[in-house]
């Protein structure tokens, strides 16, 4: 049976009227899943009877099965979900003081292979469909305990989303449609390892979400090392494509850059990346490894991090250190992998 999650409005609307309904009840399903978070075409009591008969027979309103949740010390949770034997993805559900952000998975495993990164580590299996992307955001939502907060979603967790590119930006228009999730698109992240062609699609889009780039490196065979996609899109490539992506008044480029000791963590290294982003909006990240049993490499010391970030701080750079969430779990950056452990395996 059909999934109607992941499906858009005006889908929805084709379906309804082969099916002989108004047009009208193509809104209330659609506000019914994506804002009343329905489950069961029981649940829908503003259609009637005869209707939910037929829906039932057709269709199913699947939020991606939660195989289990893993609830760290800090409040962070890791939903584990099992798609199919073997097929495992993983979201996180970062609650903080103003804001709730999810991060969500595009694919099961991940091509790209970044030597640091435990997803990478991992078979490329496949790429998620709109509905499996949304449908975490949904699952996550459910378990909720309030809505008063602001939701953030970064598309951040298993996989390479520009690698998925149609069905996450069919995720992507979901979660923003104002007559379903309404997540206004600049509360919506997407994070890459650096696909140019992704980005200058991207930067066409009608719904156009933030960009996240994993720069990670400020030189060419370093990066190569570390993120093999770059001895095909090098550093002078991505920056390009960069530049050249609009940005609305208010808006930057977000470039994150995993600090690994004696690699990529030097006063010089943190100098050529201020040259390196010069006259770019931006703001930085500095995001000390998350080390796995998996990858040989390390964080730097604590000391290293503040040197690291006052150099970029003294160049009139936002950079942030940012506070890792979840690692008690492995639910921090790079950690996921479809762990059924809570320390990463
Ligand atoms: N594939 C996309 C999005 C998922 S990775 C990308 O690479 O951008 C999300 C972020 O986690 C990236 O910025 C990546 O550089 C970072 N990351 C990966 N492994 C990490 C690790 N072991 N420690 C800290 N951050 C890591
Ligand atoms: Fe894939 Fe991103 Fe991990 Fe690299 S860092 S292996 S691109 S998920």
């Amino acid at each position: 049976m059909r999934n109607l999650i992941g499906v858009d409005l005006e889908e929805i609307k084709d379906i309804m009227s082969a099916l002989g309904e108004p047009g009208y009840r193509a809104r209330q399903i659609f506000s019914g899943i994506y804002v009343r978070l329905l489950r069961s075409w029981d649940s829908f009591t503003d259609l009637g009877k005869p209707l939910r008969k037929k829906l039932k027979e057709r269709f199913v309103i699947g939020h991606p099965p939660v195989q289990r949740v893993f609830v760290s010390k800090d409040g962070t949770r890791r939903y584990l979900f099992e798609l199919s034997a073997g097929q495992r993805i993983e979201a996180v559900f970062i609650p903080e003081e103003k804001r709730d952000t999810v991060c969500i998975s595009t694919q099961v495993g991940c091509a790209v292979g970044c030597l640091f990164c435990a997803t990478g580590r991992l078979r490329m299996q496949r790429n998620l469909t709109p509905g499996e992307i949304v449908g975490q955001v949904l699952a996550l939502e459910a378990d909720r305990e309030t809505e008063a907060k602001r939701l953030n979603i970064v598309i951040m967790g298993m996989g390479e989303p520009l690698n998925n590119y149609e069905n996450v930006m069919q995720a992507v228009r979901l979660m923003a449609d104002e007559r379903g999730m309404s997540v206004h698109p600049r509360r919506i992240t997407l994070s890459t390892a650096g696909v140019v062609p992704g980005i200058l699609a991207l930067a066409k889009e009608p719904v156009v979400p933030n960009l996240a780039i994993s720069l990670n490196a400020t030189t060419d065979p370093v990066r190569d090392r570390l993120i093999p996609i770059n001895k095909k899109w090098n550093i002078a490539a991505l920056l390009e494509a960069c530049r050249s992506f609009p940005l609305e008044s208010r808006r930057s480029i977000t470039f994150e850059y995993v600090l690994i000791d004696g690699v990529n963590d030097s006063v010089i290294d943190a100098h050529r990346l201020a040259k390196l982003l010069k006259g770019m909006k931006k703001k930085v990240n500095l995001i000390p490894l998350n080390a796995a049993d998996s990858i040989s490499l390390k964080p730097p010391s604590p000391e290293r991090i503040l040197e690291f970030q006052k150099i970029l701080i003294d160049r009139h750079i936002t950079a942030n250190i940012r506070r890792s969430r979840g690692t008690d779990i492995a639910a921090a950056c790079g950690m996921l992998a479809g762990s059924v452990t809570s320390v990463g395996q």
